[in-house]
């Protein structure tokens, strides 16, 4: 089995953040906790991308879907839908849009735990509900409330792989092979080696 070290997640800066002005921001909060920079490109993707990009994972409609319904009623609001698949349709719809919008960056940022970690650092979904401290938190303020009455996706600054699966499906989407460099850094001696005694010597 390959080491944990090796763990690899998408990351996508959304239109929004490159508008916010926080790709350093956002770049650094991944970075300061050990995870390595191995994938980088800026683009405008297309319609087709982000279609397909979403779609990779056959459960994500069910879960889109269910994730905004639950953040509904745990509020005391009625949902607009109570059809997950339903609710799921015209989010991939509004992502078309919101997503094609402008420049976007994608990144793959390896390191144990990655797909886990970074998720930690980036938040909720939903801004408004995101965790104090984490960048969807602490940089933006949007809700399903407000994006559903203003029918467009919630704007929340960053796509994050949910699982080490979507991030294996979804890295060969926006990456070749050849665009993933393999590299090292010096700190991974640091929080890597089993031998830390070299530190003496
Ligand atoms: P995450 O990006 O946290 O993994 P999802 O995969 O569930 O979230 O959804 C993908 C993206 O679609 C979200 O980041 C958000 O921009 C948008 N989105 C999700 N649910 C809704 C919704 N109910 N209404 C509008 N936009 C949504
Ligand atoms: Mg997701």
């Amino acid at each position: 089995m390959a080491h944990p070290r090796t763990e690899q997640t998408l990351v996508i800066v959304k239109p929004d953040g490159i508008q916010r002005a926080l790709i350093g921001e956002i770049m650094k909060r991944y970075e300061r906790i050990g995870l390595k920079l191995v994938g980088l490109k800026m683009l405008v993707p297309t319609e087709e991308m982000i279609e397909r990009h979403y779609l990779l994972d056959p459960d994500w409609k069910k879960n889109v879907g269910e994730k905004a319904i639950a953040s509904y009623i745990q509020k005391g609001e009625i949902p607009p839908s109570n059809d997950p698949i339903a609710v799921a349709n015209s989010v991939v719809e509004r992502l078309k849009e919101y997503m094609t919008s402008g420049p976007v960056i994608a990144m793959v940022w390896e390191g144990a735990h990655a797909v886990e970690l970074v998720r930690k650092i980036t938040g909720g979904t939903e801004p408004r509900s995101a965790g104090i401290g984490t960048i969807r938190g602490d940089f933006v303020l949007d809700s399903y409330s407000m994006s559903d009455s203003d029918n467009r996706a919630i704007r929340n600054l960053i796509h994050a792989s949910g699982s080490v699966a979507e991030a294996q499906m979804e890295i060969p989407h926006w990456f070749t092979a050849s665009e993933i460099v393999r590299y090292r850094v010096p700190h991974e001696a640091t929080l890597y080696d089993q031998d830390i005694r070299s530190i003496l010597s």
